[in-house]
């Protein structure tokens, strides 16, 4: 009897574990739309809109690039090679400009928030214009496996850019997106898509891809403002682990994610993420930005909050959207690093259409297991 009332005890005890967790995975969850964890985010009215527009006419605001984004010729060769390369591949990062990222791991070929139209916007001739091309075209991309949506911004959504990937040549990619986003992506076509809500994962082969919280916010009308899901991106593979912010502000969600996977990356599983994809652009003014998006300073500070390896600065020099100007977030980056005692192999920038080639976390582990093979010895890029 009294095992019995003992037993009975620890289940409710689980239970209410297990449901009180589950009401704070939920926390984010409200009637209809979403909300951050950490403050309670409105997007700003029109009114404020205007007064950041008619301040920034008054300053002059934003200034010009003194240089344009540094650009390189893809390797278009070594790209298509290594994509095809199954277990014996590299893992590379491909910044293609902006969020867009190519993502080799695990065998696949992951393309995150891809925009390759000339504008960021839903108008036609109206809108962010991109100032550099994409570094690879949509039809230099390897076959996509999978493509990784972090919410609906136009400058992260793009319509014709994921039409075009699900008619590529073998099939549509799967589509990985937040919740609320399988019916927009129903809506022009696209059925080969998985929807998730933060901390649910997904596996695509040998990539476990979870969607974890960030700061943010969502809407592409002003009538849908917060009603689809934003998220980041953790991704796990024997070979790779690899972060990625979307869009954020600084808030407790990344030393929070950092503690939800350090099961997982204990320094005998071969540590922390290999690589974190942190946006470092679109911060000014901050009186406006703040909430939503991270400064250069704030980007250091979430690659040491995550306990990243090593970070590469992304969602700049491609659209201007903000006030300052399209070369300054590397420039403000070189100066919080500075300030960290970081050095540049550690946070920096690759140029558009520049590949970052990283060593394999298992390395050590599959060279004892005899089927490291044909694994190209690791040679970390330069950061340019
Ligand atoms: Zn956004
Ligand atoms: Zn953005």
């Amino acid at each position: 009897m009294h095992t019995r009332s003992t037993a009975l005890a620890l289940v409710t005890l689980l239970c209410c574990h297990a449901a009180s967790a589950q009401a704070q995975d939920k926390a984010h969850h409200r009637d209809g739309s979403f909300q951050n964890n950490y403050i309670e985010f409105e997007p700003k009215g029109l009114a404020k809109l205007l007064q950041w527009k008619w301040q920034a006419m008054l300053s002059g605001f934003p200034q010009p690039s003194k240089q344009s984004t540094a650009q390189a010729a893809p390797d278009v060769d070594f790209i298509h090679a290594n994509a095809r390369a199954g277990t014996a591949m590299q893992p590379a990062v491909t910044w293609i400009g902006h969020a867009t990222t190519l993502v080799q791991m695990g065998g696949l070929n992951l393309l995150i928030d891809p925009i390759f139209s000339e504008r960021a916007s839903p108008l036609d001739g109206l809108g962010p214009k991109r100032a550099q091309p994409p570094g690879l075209s949509l039809a230099q991309l390897p076959h996509i496996d999978a493509v990784l949506i972090s919410h609906n911004h136009y400058d992260h959504l793009d319509s014709a850019s994921v039409r075009a990937l699900a008619l590529q040549r073998a099939g549509s990619p799967l589509f990985i997106v937040p919740l609320g986003l399988k019916a927009w992506l129903a809506d022009e076509g696209i059925g080969n898509a998985v929807e998730l809500d933060w901390w649910q994962s997904h596996d695509v082969g040998a990539v476990e891809v979870v969607m974890t919280p960030v700061q943010h916010w969502s809407g592409r009308s002003l009538t849908d403002r917060m009603q689809t899901l934003w998220c980041g991106y953790a991704l796990f593979a024997p070979d790779l682990h690899l972060y990625f912010s979307g869009d954020t502000g600084y808030s407790p969600d990344f030393i929070d994610t950092r503690e939800r996977f350090k099961q997982r990356q204990g320094v005998d599983q071969g540590g922390g993420f290999d690589l974190a994809l942190i946006a470092i652009g679109a911060y000014e003014p901050r009186w406006f930005m703040k909430d939503q998006h991270v400064n250069p300073a704030e980007a250091v500070q979430v690659h040491r909050d995550l306990r990243a390896k090593r970070s590469l600065g992304v969602h700049w020099g491609t659209f201007g959207l903000t006030d300052e100007s399209l070369d300054e977030p590397p420039r403000a980056l070189a100066e919080a690093r500075r300030q960290a005692g970081m050095s540049e192999n550690e946070f920096g920038v690759l140029p558009i259409g520049g590949t970052l080639r990283l060593p394999r976390r298992d390395v050590g582990a599959t060279a004892a297991s005899g089927s490291a093979g044909q694994v190209p010895q690791s040679r970390p890029a330069p950061l340019r």
